[in-house]
């Protein structure tokens, strides 16, 4: 079934949608984007998302073309359109189209693009088996860029090994995975997970698990690990919004919590998506 899109101003069949061939986005992934969930047909954090948006925006020297409140309202008219239950919207603004240059373009009009996937977050997960592989994405990967290349290939390396995902590794710690953000848990029920910087993105449903973690009264640690602590760990997991919190059963070969998820992963993903039905609007 065709999806209703959003273009440039405009909500019309996915077919009739179409951008520039010019869009610097095409032709020099000068762009950003987001990925908010959808539970229950409402929004997962849309504050939190719309603030990173801007902050992005803002790195790259461009603005939010339409308000935050209109925003909101595209987002709940695809929900609507397109009888969206559970999944997500993707967000994608770029500086607009231009006669190629390198040098940013002077009053072009940017070109902004959502459209909804509907896919299971909410059902229980089996947890994903990963590699590790090195990081060799740009140095602003705090700005969340249209310019996936690099995690798409790495990915790939994981698929090419009959896994499910990579954590990237960077002179000697971990960063992140491709798509999300990487924690273990220690045998004494510590979360660790690499601190803010310009090395990773700051997740969304990072900081909303580091809240609700407090909340538990349960110990975190910002710091970088590798990935033999991580193979020595209790359990691990991933957070991304469309896949909440994953657990990782697996790390090169090495088989964590017996192959399964973990006590504290399991009571942490419960909770968020409990907390995230509340709190979606
Ligand atoms: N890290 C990377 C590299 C990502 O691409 C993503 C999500 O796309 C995340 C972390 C998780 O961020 P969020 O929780 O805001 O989806």
């Amino acid at each position: 079934m065709s999806r209703t899109v959003y273009v440039n101003d405009s909500f019309l069949p996915e077919e009739n949608a179409t951008v520039s061939i010019f869009d610097r986005g095409f032709l020099f992934a000068d762009g950003v984007y987001e990925v908010t969930a959808v539970l229950d047909s409402k929004l997962v954090d849309f504050a939190g998302h719309v603030t990173r948006l801007e902050r992005s925006l803002n790195e790259l020297k461009m603005e939010l073309p339409i308000s935050s409140e209109e925003l909101l309202n595209v987002h709940r008219e695809l929900i609507k359109r397109n009888n969206l239950e559970e999944g997500a919207i993707y967000l994608q603004i770029t500086r607009g189209a231009a006669d190629r240059d390198f040098a940013f373009p002077k009053d072009t009009k940017q070109t902004i693009v959502l459209f909804t996937q509907a896919k299971p977050l909410s059902a229980p997960k089996s947890g994903i088996r990963i590699i590790s592989a090195p990081d060799i994405r740009w140095g602003r990967r705090d700005i969340k860029t249209v310019q996936l290349l690099a995690p798409s290939l790495t990915k790939m390396i994981a698929k090419a090994e009959g896994k499910d995902d990579a954590w990237m590794v960077e002179d000697g710690f971990v960063t992140e995975g491709t798509s999300c953000n990487a924690y273990i848990v220690t045998k004494e029920g510590k979360i660790i997970t690499r601190d803010l910087s310009t090395s990773i993105l700051h997740g969304i449903t990072r900081a909303a698990i580091l809240k609700l973690a407090a909340e538990m009264d349960m110990e975190i640690e910002e710091r970088a690990f590798t990935i033999k602590e991580a193979q020595q760990a209790a359990e691990a997991f991933v957070t991304a919004a469309t896949a909440f919190v994953n657990p990782v059963i697996e790390i090169d070969g090495v088989e964590l919590s017996g192959g399964a998820p973990g006590p504290v992963v399991t009571r942490l993903s419960q909770l968020y998506i409990e907390e995230s039905r509340k709190a979606a609007m």
